[in-house]
């Protein structure tokens, strides 16, 4: 069986000066481990071609099909606050883009599939741990109707790759996204100071993203808003799922609005917003609580990155900006209030009940998820599973009898509320179990188990309360490795 995809790569095309054209490495024995069937025919792909051993070569990225024009793309960044100029796809290719059956264009991205000029002192290399991890998380992101790359496909290589705690079987992950465009990525020629390519890049943007905008007047401004409002939106969604991404550089913050590189990431069990995972982020720079105040700090770095196309007169283009800036903090307030009374099923937010919902959780270790399933009882008035996860219950009646008087009808906030807090997420020691045997057993029976669950985060499934439940009290606590 021959595969064909009809790629159209106008990112190869139109931004010359923003890759280099690359190769995927050759592998051992690539196989393939994980298929997402369903989004291979959602794209317009064969998912059974995606299964033959030219599948494979492209999911693996050793031997890509005609039409794709395989590059590694440049960006720059700030890392947990320091500028690098040059970053880039140090063990990742863009393979092309893929347009869909509703005429939308998606990048078919490969992670793991070997060194770039761009890998620095990396290997070029990813795991299969990591690999998995990703495609999990991802898809439950997707299943939570969080805006999200998604995963394609796992491969292993063949080969050995040597981690912290050892050498790891080798892997490659395919994933899809609206663009890999990044803040890093303007950054990157803003530092330069190539403003002919920086506009090229801008116009590239808008068309792909916001291209309502082309030819508009103030099109610079009005782009930087739309992007903070994506991202507005989306750091308001994790915000309501207790999501912690660990690794919010510049580089890892979408022109999309769509999450992106679940390294670190992990979810909040026990409410704290100093949550953190990330082995090497002992400030807490991207702690759970700290999330907005970053988006806001990654998004003065676009603007700044723009500030040249937003007006030449720098003292305007700064005015500018700054309100666009203020405005993007209005709406992630905005945002952030309406998930949360969409996840009290209440009609309208009540800013007041909210923020003392979050007083009540203060130091009470109260599993963030599993408060949110126990609201329908004590709405309809059993209130002992909601109060039995507090160590002081009687601090919590007074804010549960304005909260049962703020909603007007039980059933309708019930349904409201089924609909957006989920059961099940990829919970830490559940993900880390299915990693573990996929790792060093080839079994990938607790990965798939779990990926059932949480692509269908809503719906109970009876005899699978274990994926629904917190962490064992003697679990032990989980960290997170970047760059794996
Ligand atoms: P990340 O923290 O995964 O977003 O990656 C930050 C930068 O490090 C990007 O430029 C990556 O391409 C690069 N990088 C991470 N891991 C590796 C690796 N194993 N080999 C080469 N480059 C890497
Ligand atoms: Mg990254």
């Amino acid at each position: 069986m021959s595969l064909s995809i009809a790629f159209d790569n106008s990112y190869a095309q139109e931004l010359s000066g923003l890759y280099t054209p690359w190769q995927g490495q050759d592998w051992p024995d690539p196989q393939l481990v994980v298929l997402n069937s369903a989004l291979a025919t959602a794209l317009g792909l064969d998912a059974s071609g995606l299964e033959s051993p030219e599948g494979v070569g492209l999911l693996a990225g050793h031997a890509l099909p005609d039409g794709a024009r395989p590059l590694a793309q440049a960006y720059a960044g700030h890392q947990f606050g320091g500028f690098s100029p040059q970053l880039g796809d140090g063990r990742a290719l863009l393979v092309g883009e893929v347009i869909d059956p509703q005429g939308a264009r998606w990048d078919i991205h490969l992670k793991g599939s070997g060194r770039t000029p761009f890998a620095r002192g990396g290997d070029g290399r990813a795991v299969l741990g990591p690999v998995l991890r990703e495609y999990l998380v991802s898809e439950a992101m997707a299943a939570l109707g969080v805006p999200t790359t998604r995963a394609l496909a796992a491969c292993t290589t063949g080969d050995r790759v040597l981690r912290q705690f050892g050498p790891e079987p080798g892997a490659v992950l395919a994933r899809i996204g609206a663009s890999h465009l990044r803040v890093g990525t303007f950054q990157f020629f803003a530092a330069r100071g190539e403003r002919d390519k920086l506009r090229l890049l801008l116009d590239y943007a808008i068309a792909r993203h916001d291209p309502d905008l082309t030819g508009a007047d103030h099109a610079a401004a009005l782009f930087l808003e739309r992007v903070g409002q994506r991202q507005a939106r989306l750091v308001a969604q994790w915000m309501g799922l207790g999501f912690v991404h660990g690794v919010m550089n510049t580089d890892n913050t979408t022109i999309s609005g769509e999450t992106i590189d679940y390294g670190p990431c992990a979810f909040m069990e026990a409410y704290d917003p100093a949550t953190v995972f990330s082995s090497i982020d002992r400030m807490g720079r991207y702690a759970y609580g700290n999330q907005p105040a970053i988006v806001f700090w990654n998004l003065a770095r676009l603007a700044e990155a723009l500030l040249p196309l937003i007006d030449p007169l720098e003292d305007r283009a700064i005015a500018r900006a700054s309100e666009v800036i203020d405005r993007v903090q209005t709406t992630y307030r905005a945002e952030w209030a309406a998930v949360f009374a969409r996840k009290l099923g209440l009609d309208a937010p009540d800013p007041a009940l909210i923020a003392d919902m979050h007083q009540l959780w203060d130091g009470q270790r109260v599993d963030f998820t599993s408060f949110f399933q126990a609201l329908p009882a004590a709405v309809l008035g059993d209130s002992t599973a909601l109060l039995a996860m507090f160590d002081t219950p009687e601090a919590v009646a007074p804010w549960l009898e304005r909260y049962r008087a703020a909603i007007a009808d039980p059933q309708a906030a019930i349904a409201q509320m089924r609909a957006v807090n989920p059961l099940y997420i990829p919970r830490n020691h559940l993900v880390e179990e299915a990693l573990q045997a996929a790792r060093f057993q080839g079994d990938m029976g607790p990965f798939h188990a779990l990926l059932a669950r949480v692509q269908a985060p809503f719906d109970p499934v009876a005899g699978m309360e274990r994926y629904a439940s917190p962490a064992p009290a003697d679990a032990p606590a989980i960290v997170t490795y970047c760059g794996t």
